[in-house]
């Protein structure tokens, strides 16, 4: 342990790490008695007992039943996190005609879940965000920690969506207005970096890892040493407006052939709407070209742990089989391990389940 009078670490700051110490060392589902805490947290007892007493005042830790010991005297009591003690709201906005939301307990269990339909092509109205999480308030009498946002786009570090051509939103301060309305915690985050999140947090993901989300556009998420890539100006992982066909669409970002216009749902399901008989062969083709796409990066980063995302009708085990077979093709050599290519382990709940992992990992620290 670190002497706290050198470490210049103030008696608040003392006081959140142990809590924090403690949170971490029960959740989500670990039972531990005050002297095995204080063994395992390299606590005093008196501190341990003082924080679990806070801790239990707040309602995230709750007493049950009693410690199995041969030893004479009192057994001890058992101490365990409440994942009851109040709820979590998350909104997922990556889906162009609809947007959703869930409210979970403290573990990530999905309580109750709620869509609304929104005008697609049209910028969403902040309003209809506002709505859906007055609506998933009121479906739980426990109190809120906080509400997580996964959005398309550009997020900057206070929560301001600084740019989402898919939700026509430029500079929206998405976590003000929402801090506003429902004072609570509110963390907004790109709905790729909330796949990681979800990933790393509730599925045992790699703190390596690659995820990439192709919904109306394409983005990715970047996990390197278990740290996020923002990059300079928070715009890394937009990997959906490489060029990749010259001569092909115009993109909403003003340039022609994005990787967007070729293999994005809305490009996915006109081809095929045009096409009907070669929908195996669409599929495959946009999984090459996303491997192709992805080549350069893995070569970069030694990432070999791909995450490839999207609604299983189209982002099917035929696309994934195409972006790993084309991605090895191109890198796989003695250096680089071959590269996996895998579907989230959520489905369609990854950005939610990201968003969650994000609210607890801010306001508890247990991620
Ligand atoms: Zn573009």
């Amino acid at each position: 342990m670190v002497d706290d009078r050198l470490s210049g670490a103030s008696p608040a700051d003392v006081r959140v790490r142990n809590r924090d110490a403690v949170l971490r060392a029960l959740y989500p589902n670990r039972r531990y008695s005050r002297s095995e805490l204080s063994r395992i947290t390299g606590m005093s007892k008196v501190s341990t007992s003082d924080v679990v007493a806070d801790l239990m005042e707040d309602g995230y830790l709750c007493e049950v039943g009693y410690k199995n010991s041969k030893s004479p005297g009192k057994p001890a009591r058992m101490l365990e996190f409440n994942t009851e003690a109040q709820v979590v709201i998350a909104v997922d906005l990556s889906n162009g005609d609809q947007i959703k939301g869930v409210v979970t307990d403290l573990k990530g269990t999905v309580l109750a879940r709620e869509r609304h339909p929104v005008c697609a092509g049209s910028t969403l109205r902040i309003e209809e965000v506002i709505d859906l999480c007055r609506s998933l308030a009121e479906d739980s009498d426990l109190p809120l920690l906080g509400i997580g946002v996964a959005t398309p786009g550009f997020v900057d570090e206070r929560g301001v969506v600084l740019e989402a051509p898919n939700l026509g939103w430029l500079n929206v301060d998405l976590a003000g207005v929402l801090k506003n309305r429902f004072h609570c915690e509110v963390c907004v985050a790109n709905d790729a970096d909330c796949g990681v999140s979800a990933e790393r947090s509730f599925a045992n993901g790699s703190p390596n890892m690659m995820f990439i989300q192709i919904a109306k556009g394409v983005g990715a998420g970047l996990l390197v040493s278990d740290h996020v890539v923002h990059g300079s100006a928070n715009t890394a992982g937009e990997i959906g407006h490489v060029v990749v066909d010259q001569s092909g669409f115009e993109c909403i970002c003003g340039k022609r052939g994005c990787l967007e216009t070729v293999i994005a749902v809305p490009a996915l399901k006109r081809r095929i709407g045009e096409h009907p008989d070669k929908e195996e062969e669409i599929i495959a083709q946009a999984g090459c070209i996303l491997g192709q796409a992805l080549s350069v990066v893995v070569a970069m980063t030694d990432i070999t742990d791909v995450v490839v995302s999207g609604p299983e009708s189209l982002v099917d085990a035929r696309f994934r089989k195409a972006t790993q077979e084309r991605v090895n093709m191109l890198v796989h050599s003695r250096f680089i391990e071959e590269v996996k290519v895998h579907g989230p382990y959520f489905k369609e709940d990854t950005a939610l389940l990201g968003s969650v992992a994000n609210v607890l990992k801010t306001k508890l620290n247990v991620m």
